[in-house]
């Protein structure tokens, strides 16, 4: 996020790819996609191309970490160096450390870890392809996963950024939208209970602007929401599905 707006990023009242300024880029969500992970998703949002793995309740290791109580979520948010523009360098950085933290706290509501003591439920979330939200992308793409692994939880998680590009508070930046825009703030949340699991904020937003952005995200959650059960419906209302994971 750099300060100002160094290009107009809204031309007669659209957005540059000609979106209005509350809609979601197209999303595409596939389950079941990696034959050795216990649950998994691909899932697209515009030009962000993302694979979540889930793998467990399995033994946590090492046993030093575990905690008798209930089971310890690993998450691993990773960019794999082709999915931006200038090659990212592999490995964890700052920013992937940071994203990791917070989407594992944006499932720390829903996950039912009491039932797994000592046990780890590790998610892998791969970023393919980036184009601004890939954080949100990634937690949509993990919740579908968790829940194609059969792991407990109360519900699942929904995420998604706004921000404000050219002085309009506008769902769901862009890449280039994010860059020249004036904030971006993506959040997490349970669209059922309308609970909110994560929000961060990069930028500046007037309290008016926040309300209205956060209206809008919250909105937008409620859509993912539905194409994530969805998905999942389609999925398991299948035989054929169920027989596949049998046989894996
Ligand atoms: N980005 C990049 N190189 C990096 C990190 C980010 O090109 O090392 C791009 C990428 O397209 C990403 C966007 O900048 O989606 C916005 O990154 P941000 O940190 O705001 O997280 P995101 O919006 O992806 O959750």
């Amino acid at each position: 996020m750099k300060e100002g707006t160094e290009r107009k990023l809204i031309i007669d009242g659209k957005r540059l790819d000609g979106r209005g300024f509350e809609e979601l880029r197209p999303i595409k969500i596939e389950i079941g996609v990696l034959k050795r992970a216990d649950g998994s998703c691909y899932l697209e949002v515009g030009d962000n191309k993302v694979i979540a793995a889930v793998y467990g309740p399995r033994e946590m290791h090492p046993r030093h970490a575990q905690d008798a109580k209930m089971a310890v979520i690993k998450y691993r948010y990773n960019m794999a160096p082709f999915s931006v523009d200038d090659r990212k360098r592999p490995g964890p950085d700052r920013r992937s450390v940071e994203i990791s933290k917070v989407s594992r706290e944006a499932f720390d509501p829903v996950i039912m870890k009491e039932y797994y003591p000592k046990m780890a439920i590790e998610v892998y979330v791969e970023m393919l392809q980036s184009d601004a939200g890939t954080r949100t992308a990634g937690i949509n793409a993990a919740s579908v996963a968790l829940a194609d692994a059969g792991i407990p939880m109360t519900d699942l998680v929904s995420s998604i950024a706004v921000g404000k590009i050219d002085g309009e508070v506008v769902l769901d930046l862009t890449g280039v939208e994010d860059n020249n825009g004036e904030a971006d703030m993506p959040i997490a949340m349970i669209a059922r209970t309308n609970t909110i699991t994560a929000l961060q904020m990069d930028g500046h937003l007037t309290k008016e602007e926040f309300k209205r952005g956060l209206k809008l995200a919250m909105g937008a959650c409620h859509q993912i929401y539905e194409l994530q059960r969805a998905a999942l419906i389609e999925r398991y209302s299948k035989s054929e599905g169920r027989e596949e994971k049998k046989r894996d």
